[in-house]
């Protein structure tokens, strides 16, 4: 086994065994409140009480402008995102916070009708732990249409349902049976075994996302308030203790909540850690590689930018390019340059005796033969459509001369053969000027060379003038 292996194996055993110790801490941290729970039930003097009337109003106040506040977070991530998941927890949250509120309001009738003050608590957590084992259900569907989310009937109707229930629970909490155990108990067990079914649904679906994480743990305080509530009285540690235990599940799942908020509005895709730096360094290698593209192409396109398309020969822009360069060149070390102005002669019978394809392929074959009649330095560029021009550096006006000489012969003893046969031959007129001698900026050296040309021209063409 070599090193690499072993490290490789070492890193793998680390990674599986922090995993363990995370997934155990999340457990450890879920569970917390059940050995607070052991701990009130086994050793709480059951004769303590703390009733203070104030203290429970002002705190129901709180949890009510919590619940307020985390239910339109939630519903803006809902309109944004459409997840399903999201909808419920709204309805959640709202729920809770419509039918929570009496059970502060009616703090003061808890010595007149203490059913009325106390039935609210377990009814709002049923409410709200149906609709969250609903919304667990829902996790993964397709998110809902624009339309449906700003339905506000929809909305409307399940306010109206959510004010039915507190009035049904005023019913139950002035009638006969408001007093039997089993009222309270079912609501409050019926709590319970929703926040076990959706402990249970995320297992079994090892919904494993950082904020259904949260949802997790949220969910497990829920359900272990309610057996606090269940083995508490009215007022004693155990019941304050659930309110707590309650308390501490709703704000971190409203942690979890403002998280989604400040990232995707879903809870399905905040991704972990692990996965965004995945995500991201897939991200940097497609940004990697579209960037080396966007320079192949950039290089493409430069060279297009500057080529005559026909010929291949630079351009009139890329060829006053190489000029500036050069007489910056030339005024730095003081070496002279020559330019040759060329015009290939009566081009125009060409194209009128063998058609313009012909003329075309002329114009390329005499690019071929100037490159192979000039230095490896020199640069020929098309300037015009049968026009010419080629760069000569460090040549001064009788080099440029013998090198026009040579192009000149070059092209009237080439036959040029056309790809359907035809056997043409053209001559060319060339004027030569020189950096220094006939000025140092462009402008006077090209209308030296022009000008030359234009005696060749006269002087009957197929010739060669320099000064
Ligand atoms: P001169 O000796 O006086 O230069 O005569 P010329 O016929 O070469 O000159 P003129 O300026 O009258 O005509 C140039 C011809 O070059 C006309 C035009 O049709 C032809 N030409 C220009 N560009 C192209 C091209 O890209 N392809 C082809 N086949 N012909 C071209
Ligand atoms: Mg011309
Ligand atoms: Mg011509």
């Amino acid at each position: 086994m070599n090193a690499t292996a072993t490290v490789n194996e070492q890193g793998a055993a680390a990674r599986l065994v922090t995993r363990a110790y995370s997934h155990f801490l999340i457990l450890l941290f879920a569970l917390a409140p059940a050995c607070l729970i052991a701990y009130l039930f086994f050793f709480q003097d059951p004769t303590l009480k703390f009733e203070h009337h104030l203290f429970h109003e002002f705190a129901i106040a709180a949890a009510t402008l919590a619940g307020l506040f985390i239910t339109y977070v939630t519903w803006r991530c809902y309109m944004s995102s459409g997840e399903r998941l999201l909808l419920w927890l709204t309805l959640g949250f709202l729920g809770f916070v419509l039918i929570y509120t009496p059970h502060g309001a009616f703090t003061g009738m808890a010595r007149h009708n203490i059913w009325l003050f106390l039935l609210y608590g377990p009814a709002s957590r049923l409410v709200m732990s149906v609709l969250l084992f609903i919304g667990l259900l829902s996790f993964g569907r397709p998110p809902d249409a624009v339309e449906k989310r700003s339905n506000l009937r929809y909305w409307l109707t399940w306010i109206g349902a959510f004010i039915l229930i507190d009035i049904a629970v005023a019913g139950v909490a002035n009638s006969a049976i408001a007093g039997n155990l089993w009222v309270r108990l079912s609501m409050e067990g019926g709590a319970l075994l929703c926040s076990a079914l959706s402990v249970a649904v995320l297992l079994i679906r090892r919904i494993r996302s950082p904020l259904m994480l949260i949802y997790g743990i949220s969910i497990t305080a829920f359900l272990l308030s309610s057996l606090a509530f269940i083995l508490g009285r009215p007022w004693n540690h155990m019941w304050w203790l659930a309110h707590a235990i309650f308390a501490g599940g709703f704000l971190f799942l409203s942690y979890g909540i403002i998280q989604a908020f400040h990232t995707t509005r879903s809870f399905a895709t905040v991704y972990s850690q692990e996965e965004m730096m995945a995500r991201l360094a897939a991200a940097m290698a497609r940004t990697e590689s579209a960037l080396q593209e966007l320079q192949q192409t950039n290089q493409k396109l430069e060279h297009l930018a500057e080529t005559d398309p026909l010929t291949g020969a630079a351009n009139r822009r890329q060829f006053i390019k190489l000029v500036e360069a050069e007489i910056a060149r030339a005024k730095r070390d003081g070496t002279p340059f020559s330019v040759l102005a060329l015009d290939l002669d009566h081009f125009k019978s060409i194209n009128d005796n063998y058609g313009h394809q012909v003329g075309d392929e002329v114009l390329q074959a005499f690019v071929d033969k100037c490159l192979n009649a000039i230095r490896p330095y020199d640069g020929v560029a098309r300037v015009g459509g049968e026009e010419f021009m080629v760069l000569l550096p460090k040549a001064s006006l009788d080099l440029g001369q013998s090198i026009g000489e040579r192009i000149r012969s070059a092209i009237e003893s080439a036959v040029f053969e056309s790809k359907v046969g035809h056997r043409v031959g053209v001559t060319v007129s060339i004027g030569v000027s020189q950096f220094w001698h006939d000025g140092n900026t462009i402008d006077t050296i090209f209308r030296a060379a022009d000008e030359r040309l234009y005696r060749a021209k006269d002087e009957g063409r197929n010739c060669v003038i320099a000064l």
